[in-house]
């Protein structure tokens, strides 16, 4: 990629990728919707954008174009990185966040009032909701294309692409991997789009929960009809040694009905130097963050710790979606 091109012809970003843009108008609602073949364009395309974002902060590609970013829940890391991916690419943002109690949602809008209101002004729609199947939802609704960013305990497709492509980054490869997740499989919607991801490469996966947080059943059938080698366990100790990637989540407290009960399981993991001592010298822990005590602090100064590597990624990725999604290619 020429980098003085760009400059003239940002569009030239798109230029000489593997395969053609299949992203372009679409919807990205789950991540059923990606194959090997665009993931590898997107990959490659947020390669770029980590060359454009290293060597100049950004390019004039989304000019004139508008982000609608809609958070009926909390969320930190992935509202300010579509926001910083949409400025970084020149377009701007309709940003719904903190003041969402105080919009029409709290009046008794409904999701595709809001949602068709919305798109007369943006380009595209992001959306996060606590319900499971919002986005699918707001996506019949809308005419603009809509990117799901966690719709309650379902999916979290943005999150998972990002957590692979931080693997890959990291490591080198997927394929080869054992993947531990730890912590909460059953809420924790990062580690269920992150799962379904990787059954698209030959991996070992490896799930450690307290029994209250196991994988959803219907999850772990579809791993295990799909042929691949898989265990569950309580206790990390069973995968340390073996694991390359050690995917560690936040027990999932607005998701549980009974308190009592998260306060049982809320501290059953953490992640210290000490456990690490076990690990392999070339693996790496993430997290999608926030953590809350899975992870000692100590542990951060451990090279094998990738999560604030991994947040930055989130910032190439979503740039790679919103340019991929809007532009032709
Ligand atoms: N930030 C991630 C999510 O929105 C993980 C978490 O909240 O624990 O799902």
């Amino acid at each position: 990629m020429n980098r003085e091109v760009l400059l003239e012809r940002p569009a030239a970003i798109f230029e000489g990728l593997p395969g053609p843009n299949e992203f372009y108008g679409q919807d990205i609602l789950a991540v059923s919707q990606f194959n090997r073949r665009n993931l590898e364009y997107l990959f490659a395309l947020a390669e770029r954008m980590r060359d454009v974002v290293e060597t100049r902060g950004g390019i004039d590609l989304l000019r004139h174009k508008v982000l609608a970013a809609i958070f009926y829940e909390p969320s930190t890391r992935t509202s300010s990185s579509f926001i910083a991916a949409m400025e970084r690419l020149g377009g701007s943002v309709i940003p719904i966040t903190q003041g969402v109690q105080f919009s029409s949602v709290s009046k008794g809008e409904s999701l595709p009032d809001t949602i068709r209101t919305l798109e007369q002004y943006a380009d595209v729609i992001v959306l996060r909701h606590p319900e499971k199947g919002s986005a699918a939802i707001a996506a019949h609704y809308a005419e603009k294309p809509v990117i799901n960013a966690g719709d309650g305990p379902g999916e979290h497709p943005t999150q998972a692409l990002l957590d692979l492509f931080t693997i890959l980054e990291e490591l080198g490869t997927i394929d080869g991997l054992t993947v531990a997740m730890v912590g909460d499989l059953r809420y924790g919607r990062t580690v269920h789009s992150l799962t379904e991801l990787l059954l698209n490469y030959d991996v070992r996966l490896r799930f450690v929960s307290p029994e209250i947080l196991r994988i959803p059943l219907d999850l772990m059938n579809k791993v295990r009809d799909a042929g691949y080698d898989v265990r569950e366990t309580y206790d990390v100790h069973d995968v340390i040694e073996e694991a390359d990637v050690l995917y560690v989540t936040r027990v999932q407290k607005e998701r549980f009905t009974d308190l009592a009960q998260y306060e049982q399981v809320k501290d059953y993991y953490e992640i210290t130097p000490e456990l690490l001592k076990h690990a392999k010298e070339r693996m790496i822990v993430m997290h999608p963050l926030p953590r809350v005590g899975e992870i000692s602090y100590e542990v951060d100064k451990d090279p094998r710790a990738a999560y604030f590597r991994q947040v930055r990624n989130g910032l190439y990725i979503r740039m790679a979606l919103l340019a991929a999604v809007l532009c032709p290619g």
